[in-house]
């Protein structure tokens, strides 16, 4: 059986094909700003532009037709309304041109779902991503949220002090450069409310820091990970213990950060879960995971009939306790 994947939700158009769970071809192509954060309009143009030739790279990657594919899965939400169109249009074609069915898979569930690849099978996921920050773990027939930001996602509000103090965009992998030569701890907010954390005055509070010239941007950047990543780090281990899971899944553009890869896997050390981080290409947003979570919701019944698909939308505010997973045998934590 080979499932094929589309990715569109935010800045990355990716394309993906699975075949029996093997990967067999992730190809992506990502708009990126010089400066500035995204501009919705800009990327769904962008993702029209690079559409064609993404899907035909990903199918000669996988040394497949079209005529071989048998599924469509499309990242269905949540994510930003003109982007997600791109895809959902793309793939309603396809469908009509392959008389093929297709899988309404929603992104941050597909997150968790491709960490069946690195052996995780039943974890608490800390997804931190640009727009997203979350702890999910599956309980009672719903993946739930346990935790989460309350205003803004840890990779925006890295990008938008990066912005600030001049460093551009993407912020993160600067920001971890920058903290490598960070020798002094200062003291910033730490915001965590119950199982949930809140960004902005930290933003407000790093910002007013560097304008008063007290500071250097090495400490300054050291300081943010060690507080912020604390922080995800302390909502993730409550979860831990809340849920009763063994295990901790990272995904998302900010896990590719190493010193949060060290402080989740120190804590699931010391509390004796497993700790796991896919691949860098599956962590980012990418077609792979959405056509790997197609199939597996293929199998348990859940798509649209090519004479259907009209009922098919895009969902850009989905939550990820929306969906009724009937794929996982239902347990209570
Ligand atoms: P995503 O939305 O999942 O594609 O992730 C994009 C976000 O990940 C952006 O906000 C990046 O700044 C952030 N990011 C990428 N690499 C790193 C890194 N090494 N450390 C921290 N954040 C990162
Ligand atoms: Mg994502």
């Amino acid at each position: 059986m080979i499932t094929l994947g589309i990715e569109s939700t935010a800045h990355t158009f990716g394309v993906g094909v699975v075949k029996n769970g093997k990967i067999i071809s992730n190809v992506k192509n990502s708009y990126i700003t010089e400066k500035g954060g995204i501009i919705p309009i800009e990327a769904a143009n962008h993702h029209r532009n690079v559409k064609e030739e993404v899907y035909y790279k990903a199918l000669n990657e996988a040394k497949i037709s079209e005529k071989e594919i048998d599924i469509i899965s499309i990242s269905q939400g949540p994510g930003l309304a003109p982007c997600l169109l791109v895809g959902m249009n793309f793939v309603k074609d396809l469908s009509k041109k392959l008389k093929k069915p297709v899988v309404p898979v929603n992104h941050c569930i597909a997150h968790l779902e491709i960490g069946r690849l690195t052996g995780s099978k039943d974890p608490l996921m800390l997804y931190v991503s640009g727009a997203n920050t979350q702890v999910i773990a599956y309980a009672s027939g719903k993946f739930r949220i346990f935790g989460e930001t309350l205003d803004m996602g840890v990779g925006n509000f890295i990008d938008s002090f990066a912005r600030y103090v001049g460093i551009g965009f993407p912020g993160g992998p600067k920001i971890e450069e920058l903290a490598k030569k960070g020798k002094s701890y200062i003291e910033l907010p730490y915001s965590v409310k119950g199982m949930d954390i809140s960004l902005s005055g930290i933003l407000t509070n790093l910002k007013q820091k560097f304008d008063s010239k007290n500071y250097k941007i090495e400490d300054l950047s050291f300081s943010l990970q060690e507080t912020v990543f604390s922080m995800l780090v302390e909502i993730s281990e409550r979860s831990l213990a809340h849920t009763g899971k063994k295990e901790l899944l990272l995904a998302g553009g900010v896990a590719c950060n190493s010193r949060l890869q060290e402080m989740c896997k120190k804590m699931c050390e010391e509390r004796n879960a497993k700790f796991f981080c896919p691949e860098k290409q599956f962590l980012v947003d990418n077609g792979a995971m959405i056509a790997f979570t197609g199939e597996i919701m293929f199998k348990a019944g859940i798509y649209y009939p090519p004479s259907k698909i009209n009922d098919l939308d895009i969902k850009p505010r989905q939550r990820t306790d929306d969906v009724e997973v009937k794929w996982r045998k239902r347990n209570l934590f």
